[in-house]
Order: structure tokens, then C-alpha cells, then sequence
């Protein structure tokens, strides 16, 4: 099980990825809304409609900052379950009805992936479920 000190290694982890993450969403909202180099800032909703051919690049742009979006919500979610110390225990092997200790996540994965909810074995399982 992870203890108290673990808990505030992942706690920081997840929150300077976080900062990071959120960056990158404004620069690219901003990047992905105002094509016109910054020539006017009173730009209305409208204005994206009339570049016509450039719309899919702006879709494009946009659909990866909803993907930003959703890592913050993993993020997010992870730090919710660092707070009710639920953290590092992998859902998959909970559901299968495996006791909280053998449902740990390795605290190698968590470091490399800390807002992931499964332990390797059920990542995979997951993903073939998927496919
Ligand atoms: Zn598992």
C-alpha cells in the first residue's frame, strides 16, 4: 500500500503535469481561434466561419485541446483520488473482486503514468476489449 509520503510524491507530480497540460491548452486555444497574428483582437465567433478552407486545420487544432482537456479531467480525477487515498489501486483488479492488496498499482507504472486507474494486466485487457 502506498503511504503518506508516496501520496504527496504522486500529489506533485500530477500537479506540475497538470500546470504543464494547461499551458499547452491556452497556447493552443489561442493558437487555434486568432489565425490573423494577433492584427485584431475583437474577433467574433463568426470570423472562423468565413476562413472557409482553413476550418478543418482549426477543427483539427481544437479536437487535440478537447483531448488536453480530457487528460486534465484523468488529472483531476487522480488528485480526487489522492485526497480520499484510493490512489494507486488499480479499479480493474478491484471490480474483479482482488483484495486491496493485491490490487496495488506498482509504484514504477504510477510514476511513469500517475493519473492512470489500472495496473498493467488490466490496461492491456482493457485496450483488447476495445479494439
Ligand atoms: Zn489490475
Amino acid at each position: 500500500m502506498l503511504k503518506k509520503a508516496d501520496f504527496d510524491e504522486f500529489k506533485r507530480l500530477l500537479l506540475v503535469l497538470r500546470a504543464r497540460v494547461r499551458g499547452d491548452v491556452k497556447q493552443m486555444t489561442h493558437e487555434a481561434l486568432d489565425r490573423n497574428d494577433g492584427e485584431s483582437e475583437s474577433k467574433s465567433p463568426t470570423h472562423l466561419a468565413e476562413l472557409g478552407t482553413e476550418t478543418y486545420e482549426i477543427d483539427f487544432a481544437l479536437r487535440q485541446v478537447e483531448n488536453e482537456q480530457e487528460f486534465l479531467a484523468e488529472i483531476d480525477a487522480a488528485l480526487e483520488r489522492i485526497e480520499d487515498e484510493s490512489f494507486g489501486i488499480c479499479q480493474g483488479c478491484q471490480t474483479e473482486g482482488r483484495s486491496l492488496a493485491k490490487s496495488v498499482i506498482p509504484k514504477l507504472r504510477l510514476r511513469a503514468i500517475p493519473y492512470t486507474k489500472n495496473c498493467v494486466e488490466c490496461e492491456q485487457k482493457r485496450e483488447a476489449s476495445e479494439c
